[in-house]
């Protein structure tokens, strides 16, 4: 088949390899239609500490069921069309045990640490599969993942109806995280901001309304920071309202530390809460993209080939000017 491969860091090659093949019981291979690009795929051609190369990137994807093992038959047909969750934790170590998957010391990855779905065919765990409608286009499909991972974060914040919320960075997730609270949950006072214009052109077209490069109100209940950037959580911790809490959603690079006015921590009962992946989130997101279609139409902005995500990879700057890039497998 054919597959996208990154043999290491920096070294990226659009290869004919073998097909994956069903090795165990719980393996399902699936065939891709789409697959959606992130920010992840990026840290991946640049090294990233916890993949294994060499890998074939690409996390967020919908296809269809070709072949299984037995007891994949149990669960699901040949053809059927699923969407994946990446993450498969252990299940065993001290965190799986307590019931935080999403902290799993020995989680596999796919387009990680394991082959994904940049490719032809993907293999994955039974226990990763979603069956997805096929009436759900596939722009929507693939926004299953991220959009779990949203939930994750959106029940992180804990929010109340009422409360004003502020995302910092109107990237694709931050899109997702405005359409949930305010189009999924019906809260009114959401706010995106956001510093290149031309993405808040994008998410004005998709029916964003506030979103803006500075924050309309001085303080904010709940800020969830997407940028993963200091000067975004510097903006988020300077405007908290007492009891308010700021999400940090987006990924920091490693060294990156950020300071915390700590009176005003004890004075106003501030929270700083992470949110990392999609423990035990994939059924509602598949649920939410199933019942509102037409809400999470427009954040894929642009279609690819395989050819053309290999360029797209290795010019990172195009990719700000869009939202959701999508790769068309078939
Ligand atoms: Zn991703
Ligand atoms: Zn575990």
């Amino acid at each position: 088949m054919k597959a996208l491969v990154i043999r290491k860091p920096q070294e990226l090659v659009i290869d004919e390899i073998n097909d994956p093949n069903i090795t165990s019981e719980e393996d399902v291979i699936v065939q891709v239609e789409a697959c959606g690009v992130c920010r992840t795929d990026f840290h991946l051609l640049h090294g990233l500490g916890f993949a294994k190369y060499p890998v074939i990137p690409g996390h967020e994807f919908v296809g269809r069921i070709f072949k299984m093992g037995k007891l994949a038959e149990k669960f699901f047909k040949v053809g059927q069309r699923v969407v994946v969750d990446p993450n498969l934790p252990c299940f065993l170590c001290e965190w799986c045990r307590k019931g935080y998957i999403n902290l799993c010391l020995n989680p596999i990855n796919i387009g990680v640490n394991k082959d994904g779905a940049f490719a032809e065919f993907v293999k994955v765990n039974v226990k990763q599969c979603y069956i997805i409608p096929e009436d759900v286009p596939k722009e929507v499909a693939i926004l299953a993942e991220p959009l779990s991972c949203v939930i994750h974060g959106v029940e992180t914040a804990n929010v109340e109806k009422d409360e004003d919320i502020l995302i910092v960075g109107g990237g694709p997730i931050g899109i997702i995280f405005y359409k949930v609270f305010h189009e999924i949950l019906k809260m009114e006072n959401v706010e995106i901001v956001e510093i290149n214009t031309v993405r808040i052109e994008l998410a004005q077209k998709i029916g964003v309304k506030n979103v803006s490069v500075l924050p309309a109100k001085d303080k904010y209940d709940v800020i969830i920071e997407t940028s993963g950037t200091l000067d975004g959580f510097n903006l988020g911790i300077t405007h908290l309202r007492p009891r308010g809490r700021l999400v940090q959603f987006g990924v920091a690079d490693k060294e990156v530390k950020g300071e915390v006015p700590l009176y005003e921590m004890y004075k106003n009962e501030l929270k700083i809460l992470g949110s990392f992946v999609n423990p035990y989130t994939m059924q509602k997101a598949v649920k939410i993209l199933r019942d509102n279609i037409d809400i999470f139409k427009g954040i894929v902005t642009k279609e690819i080939s395989l050819e053309e995500l290999e360029n797209l990879l290795k010019d990172s700057k195009s990719v700000t000017n869009d939202l959701k890039i999508m790769v068309k497998i078939i």
